[in-house]
């Protein structure tokens, strides 16, 4: 296509879908670059298991007695600020546009602090979730991730078969942890031998991830890591 031709398409696609910074609503992308360079990243040292900082880089006094079946959690970003926001309108506002913008991070994040895995595979929802939302914002993520990354995603293997009581509600990490143990399942075994890499939007206690490490490894998988976008600190 000519030059401006292409520059009359973008014209005509903006006007048809303005975009404009989730953060300081800037017009021209969902985060603009002044917004992406302030976000609250969280940078080393961190706790090598659950991934929040931690300055002695040692294991964190919460993960100490943690039987965990997830080898580790990582995120590039506290729940905070513009991620928070954009955490919300992915999830709650049906921006879905914003999943690319955000799997972008994740991938670049990749690229600096690797993160064990050969396929992807995000956090389902509840059926009952799903059908209310219309789509699960992981598996937005985890596409669009698996598209930068060249990774396949398995979106059709991992289940939640109960449907659970928001996490804000309960009080400790221990009864968070224990409140999702054994509900989800793996419902064949298409990820035997595969290293797992999970993915979803936030993680406050774990809790989440390590129950579906625990149904990916009862299915068969070598190892199950988890990546989100924002942790709750
Ligand atoms: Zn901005
Ligand atoms: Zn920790």
């Amino acid at each position: 296509m000519l030059p401006q031709l292409v520059k009359l398409k973008g014209m005509a696609l903006s006007l048809l879908f303005p975009q404009w910074c989730i953060g300081c609503g800037a017009d021209g992308s969902l985060i603009c670059y002044s917004c992406r360079v302030s976000l609250p990243r969280i940078t080393p040292a961190i706790c090598p298991m659950c991934g929040r900082p931690q300055p002695s880089g040692m294991i964190c006094p919460g993960c100490v007695n943690w039987r965990a079946e997830i080898d580790g959690i990582r995120s590039p970003f506290r729940f905070d600020g513009v991620v928070r926001q954009a955490v919300h309108q992915l999830k709650y506002r049906n921006l879905r546009a914003l999943a690319a913008p955000l799997a972008e991070l994740l991938d670049d994040y990749m690229r600096t602090s690797p993160v064990p895995g050969d396929v992807l595979v995000p956090v389902p929802l509840h059926r009952k979730r799903l059908r209310e939302r219309g789509y699960n914002q992981s598996g937005l993520l985890a596409r669009e991730l698996g598209r930068l990354a060249h990774l396949p995603v398995v979106d059709d293997c991992l289940f939640r078969e109960q449907y659970t009581p928001p996490q804000a509600r309960t009080s400790n990490v221990d009864e968070r942890r224990s409140n999702v143990v054994g509900v989800f399942t793996c419902r064949d075994d298409r990820l035997r031998g595969n290293k797992v890499l999970l993915i979803d939007d936030v993680s406050t206690s774990g809790a989440t991830l390590d129950a579906c490490a625990a149904a990916l490894k009862a299915a068969g998988a070598i190892s199950v890591w988890g990546l989100v976008l924002a942790r709750e600190i």
